[in-house]
């Protein structure tokens, strides 16, 4: 028997359960009686995508509604494209396999710069011209979100519209304005017109830029009467974000493979180089007392046995100690466990320590970000050298044998001596820590500072290579003065050569289509990935763009931006203020405190991000959260009952492995 051409793709690829679908949860919907038909695109493969929380939910809002069906479609693995070319197959989507052309709205999810290339690589798989301009009435709408919509203007040439901010409701206004045009005989044009009517969607063909003479931007010329800017989207209330009933569960290993379920968004520390702390204001916790039951339901509905409680800052989560209690009495004698991606060192105390520690086993990771006081003082990152200390000793007390170091290298006003500082407070806290724990063991992550719109650092250049070669120098040689005895202290600095695209891809302009095009047309995708990332190619991309437009890499990454100089993002509002960010940058120099605002008004700063009306901070008080006892064991009944199950791969599952 002849296999249809996809399933015998499928079954011959290097991954085939990346393409199979039919995952538990997944929602297949009748695509023809769908008003509107959505592909969730997402530029990486199914591992990554699939570990993406917004992506996820977003899947799971919009299938809710009878009138859309919302596919996933992820970026096959290279020996996929190459057959899929080969055989003259469209990308298609997981669910129904439906080839990308065939939707309404191809909505990709923007996590970070380097995913643009891909982004390219899936348009033309599916058959979709690469620029808007050129797209017709029955294309799809190119659509994106995520973190670097707030500066999308080096990918501008390529997408219909952006959504600027948090998706949950503005995605149902797009669908509903969709469904409009469709009854209709409107152009494309028209339906541009028409999203552009709707708070939160950036159509950047609306916009025209102009240039001063030395290549700087001089004004976005604004095309469409009164659209000047574009105000983010924020959900006021985390509470009226609902998390899936049913999750879906991937039937292969994900980066996160576990249930998602956001506990806080948004971060008012107010560290001076975070762009999501920043774009993401307020802080807006979810009632701790929803928290159990929404994981329970979670479980339930998946099987999963472990929970992910999603913040940028775990220990932030005021109500932490008595949730995790309570849920590690409930759920622990299960062999549930919880992960928190990200805990502050100033909040790890003896309790969530030894709370954690009932079920995680890895290694625990801490993010100083910078190694002197007075480092952490220019970056807002108010973390003081006795807390961080006090907070390894905790862990490796606790039982922990790895702790997982993050630092920065290139930050503004930075000195040698920070940089050395870092393997000296590093070494410092091994030799601490051997004392409580024999095993102990710490690798140090060393990355490039990159700077991001939206953030104090936004005006500032970026350190080139040839530094950060330099300072790479100056760790090595303070781990030779070391000598022996510190064989477990892996200082790892990360390839700085990705870092100096991802900033000039985050902070640059129109322009830099030019570089995205001719990098994906020689052959880049992918570019996250180290060994599909090619430095050659992507230098080449900006010596060409530099030939077109006369300006390159040194001018966008490398380069101080002046107070008054017109961003490229300034058309793009994410309501905490231009002058607040320079007043912030400022204080940076002067290494002035900011608090966090999340525990109390008086502790605001005027950043701009709340009305105070519909828009406030939301921090619940420990006091707020009702102790939930656990429930009585299930008794066993007496006599015993013996299941003979026999087990056999039908349908989809063909594809999987054992
Ligand atoms: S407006 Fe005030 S309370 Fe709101 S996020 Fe900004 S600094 Fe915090």
């Amino acid at each position: 028997m002849q296999l249809p051409v996809l399933d015998r793709l499928i079954l011959s690829a290097q991954r085939p359960s990346r393409y199979a679908g039919g995952e538990l949860n997944a929602v297949r919907k009748d695509l023809t009686a769908a008003r509107v038909k959505w592909a969730l695109a997402f530029p990486d493969t199914y591992e990554v995508g699939m570990s993406n929380v917004g992506f996820r939910l977003l899947y799971h809002a919009l299938n809710e509604r009878p009138d859309v069906a919302c596919e996933r479609v992820f970026m096959p693995w290279p020996d996929m494209e190459r057959a899929l070319k080969a055989e003259r197959q469209p990308l298609f989507s997981i669910e129904s396999r439906a080839p990308l052309g065939a939707f309404d709205v191809v909505g990709f999810t923007l996590q970070f710069e380097l995913c643009y290339t891909t982004v390219l690589a899936m348009l033309e798989l599916g058959g979709i011209a690469l620029h808007a301009r050129d797209r017709e009435r029955e294309d799809p709408l190119i659509l994106g979100g995520g973190p670097c919509t707030y500066n999308p203007e080096p990918v501008a040439d390529f997408f219909d519209a952006f959504v600027i901010g948090e998706g949950e409701e503005v995605v149902h206004e797009i669908s509903d304005a969709m469904a409009d045009w469709k009854r209709g005989r409107g152009s494309r044009e028209d339906l541009l017109w028409l999203l552009a009517e709707i708070s939160g969607v950036y159509v950047p063909s609306l916009f025209r830029p102009h240039y001063n003479g030395d290549g700087t931007l001089r004004a976005y010329e604004p095309l469409k009467p009164g659209y000047d800017n574009v105000v983010r989207r924020v959900i006021p209330d985390l509470n009226l974000v609902p998390q899936a009933e049913k999750p879906i569960v991937p039937f292969m290993q994900t980066v996160h493979d576990r249930l998602p379920l956001e506990i806080q968004r948004g971060c008012t520390r107010g560290c001076r180089f975070c762009q999501v702390g920043m774009i993401t204001r307020p802080t807006r916790q979810r009632d701790p007392n929803d928290v159990r039951r929404i994981a329970e339901q979670g479980l339930e509905a998946t099987g999963y046995e472990e929970v992910g409680f999603l913040s940028l800052s775990a220990g932030d989560y005021s109500c932490i100690d008595g949730v995790l209690e309570d849920f590690f009495d409930e759920l622990g004698p299960e062999n549930i466990g919880i992960s928190l991606p990200s805990l502050r060192t100033e909040t790890m105390s003896e309790k969530l320590a030894s709370q954690i520690k009932r079920v995680r086993k890895s290694g625990f990771t801490v993010a100083p970000e910078a190694a002197t006081e007075r480092m952490r003082r220019v970056i807002n990152k108010g973390n003081a050298e006795k807390d961080l200390l006090h907070a390894v000793d905790t862990v490796f007390r606790a039982g922990w044998d790895l702790v997982k170091f993050y630092f920065m290298i290139g930050l503004p006003a930075e000195r040698d001596e920070d940089v050395r500082a870092i393997v000296k407070l590093s070494a410092d806290a091994l030799r601490r820590g051997k004392k409580l724990n024999p095993r102990a063991e710490i690798n140090v992550g060393v990355s490039t500072f990159c700077p991001k719109p939206f953030t104090p650092f936004q005006w500032d250049p970026m350190i080139p290579l040839e530094e950060t070669q330099r300072k790479h120098a100056l760790l090595r040689e303070e781990l030779r003065r070391l000598g022996r005895g510190y064989r477990d202290l892996h200082v790892k600095p990360h390839d700085a050569r990705q870092s100096a695209l991802e900033g000039a891809l985050a902070l640059g302009d129109r322009r830099l289509a030019t570089a995205v095009l001719h990098a994906y047309r020689r052959g880049q995708r992918l570019d996250g990935w180290t060994e599909h990332f090619n430095l050659d190619v992507w230098q080449e991309a900006f010596a060409e763009t530099e030939r077109r437009h006369g300006v390159g890499l040194r001018f966008f990454a490398h380069r101080e931006k002046g107070e008054r100089e017109t961003l490229p993002f300034d058309h793009i509002d994410c309501e905490v203020t231009k002058p607040y960010l320079w007043k912030a940058r400022m204080g940076a120099l002067r290494e002035a405190q900011v608090p966090d605002c999340a525990y109390g008004e008086e502790i605001c700063t005027a950043c701009g991000a709340c009305d105070y009306e519909v828009v406030d901070t939301i921090v619940y008080h420990p006091s707020d959260y009702r102790r939930q006892s656990a429930s009585a064991p299930e008794a066993l009944p007496a006599e015993r009952t013996f299941l003979r199950l026999r087990y056999g791969k039908e349908g989809v599952a063909v594809a999987l492995s054992h």
